[in-house]
């Protein structure tokens, strides 16, 4: 038996990061970019106004107030989008729009909140004329060109990870593609005679593959692409025919067919298509767990996680084994989740000195982490994993924990527990 961080460096040890490839934008969400950025121009491209107002000279304005405003004439107008041949000298202005180019000659925007603009029109005065209440320094409203990003500044650098507002930032510079590291394609595989698809007839002895499903989901979640493989029975030609199906995918996950009992067929079938790097680890759940690579033709061979049957099992070892590798696989650097320390507030017994991920319901009050167990922890209990928001961390030297101990949660990322 093999600690965590002894079989999480084996997984990661085999697994590399994959080749890059060209996405349109919307689709490189959570993606690491596989290219520098250099902006083509200067975003803004143009001077621009930052408010609705009247674009001027400050020197037109200098010294004006409320109680003596500088009346200017009023040369046109200018909506955000449009470009005008239109210019402002000493005595002129033209009104505009917030986006809007600054028009030629124009230093200086005043927001229409300092000028009699509401006054003209409520008493039908002239609009070719516009008073201004206040005197405003040069420069004043103006985004300039190049204010955000300069034309040839390296914007990002190749290894970023891509977040809504760097899409936006892409999406500012004309980027409607970018190379960005390609998401790991999963196979999974569920095992087991017992086991059925969702869309087959519930049959005496039969359960329905939750874990096709759940692994599918979390795969998705982690930020790879599922390929469901089906179901295979307990025999191992059949479940060698059905892996061999998933050998053009980066990683193989089956569920079920690792323990010791007389249909376990997993390990037989790993030792005979590839090798068997290990097979339990030191932790609950999911102590029979295997990890191998499978051979095929001329090429690297791919590693197959071999997790265990039970439903709540096989969710926290892949999340615990199979999100970093695919994490690894997207160039990602962060492999783990954030934690937080918080007080236990639910006894838990460790009586075989394994690590525990215990399934809890984090939440802070005044200032504190709190987690308690989301109800029994058999792991067959897919609804103590579906009320978690973080699994608490019990070392293995930990014999008993009292309420009231600090631990480690790791957050499972889907925010707030559910009951
Ligand atoms: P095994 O690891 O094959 O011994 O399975 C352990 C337990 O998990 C058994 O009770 C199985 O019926 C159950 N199990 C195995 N595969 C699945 C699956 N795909 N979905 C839900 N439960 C499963
Ligand atoms: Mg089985």
């Amino acid at each position: 038996m093999i600690s965590v961080e002894e079989a999480l460096g084996k997984v990661l040890g085999f697994v590399d990061v994959l080749e890059e490839e060209e996405r349109s934008l919307l689709d490189c969400l959570g993606q690491v970019l596989a290219e520098d950025i250099y902006a083509p121009f200067d975003v803004p491209p143009h001077d621009n106004s930052a408010m609705d107002g009247y674009a001027v000279q400050a020197e037109s304005i200098r010294g004006a107030s409320y109680e003596r405003p500088r009346i200017l004439r009023v040369v046109g107008e200018v909506a955000a989008g449009h470009v005008t041949g239109l210019k402002v000298e000493l005595g002129t202005c033209v009104r505009i729009m917030t986006g809007a180019s600054l028009p030629e000659g124009a230093d200086t925007v005043v927001p229409f909140e300092a000028t009699d603009e509401v006054d003209r029109k409520r008493t039908s005065a002239s609009e070719a004329e516009i008073g201004i209440r206040c005197s405003l320094p040069e420069g004043s409203n103006i985004r300039q060109s190049g204010e955000d990003i300069a034309k040839g500044e390296l914007v990002m650098r190749c290894g970023r990870l891509l977040h809504p507002a760097e899409i936006g930032m892409l999406a500012s510079l004309g980027k409607g593609t970018v190379l960005v590291i390609r998401r790991p394609v999963v196979a999974i595989l569920a095992t087991g005679d017992e086991v059925l698809d969702v869309n087959q007839p519930l049959l005496p002895g039969k359960i329905y593959s939750s874990n096709t499903y759940s692994l599918a989901a979390q795969v998705l979640s982690y930020g790879g692409i599922p390929r469901v493989l089906g179901i295979a029975p307990d025999d191992v030609g059949q479940l060698s025919r059905a892996l061999r199906r998933g050998l053009s995918c980066d990683m193989l996950v089956t569920s079920g067919g690792v323990s010791l009992g007389d249909y376990d067929v997993v390990k037989q079938v790993l030792a005979a298509e590839g090798d068997i790097s290990f097979w339990t680890v030191c932790m609950k759940p999911g102590k029979p767990l295997a990890f191998g690579t499978f051979r095929r033709n001329g090429k690297k061979n791919v590693p197959h996680l071999g997790l265990p049957g039970n439903p709540a099992s096989s969710m926290i070892t892949f999340e615990v084994f199979g999100r970093p590798a695919i994490l690894k696989m997207m160039g990602k650097r962060n492999l783990t989740r954030p934690s937080v320390t918080a007080v236990m507030e639910s006894p838990i017994k460790n009586d075989d000195n394994r690590r525990i991920f215990a399934r809890v319901i984090v939440s802070r009050r005044e200032g504190k982490y709190f987690a308690r167990l989301t109800g029994p922890q058999g792991s067959g209990v897919l609804t103590s994993m579906a009320k978690a928001n973080g699994l608490a961390v019990i070392p293995e030297t930990t014999k008993e924990l009292k309420p009231g101990t600090t631990v480690d949660v790791m957050l499972l990322g889907w925010g707030e527990a559910q009951d």
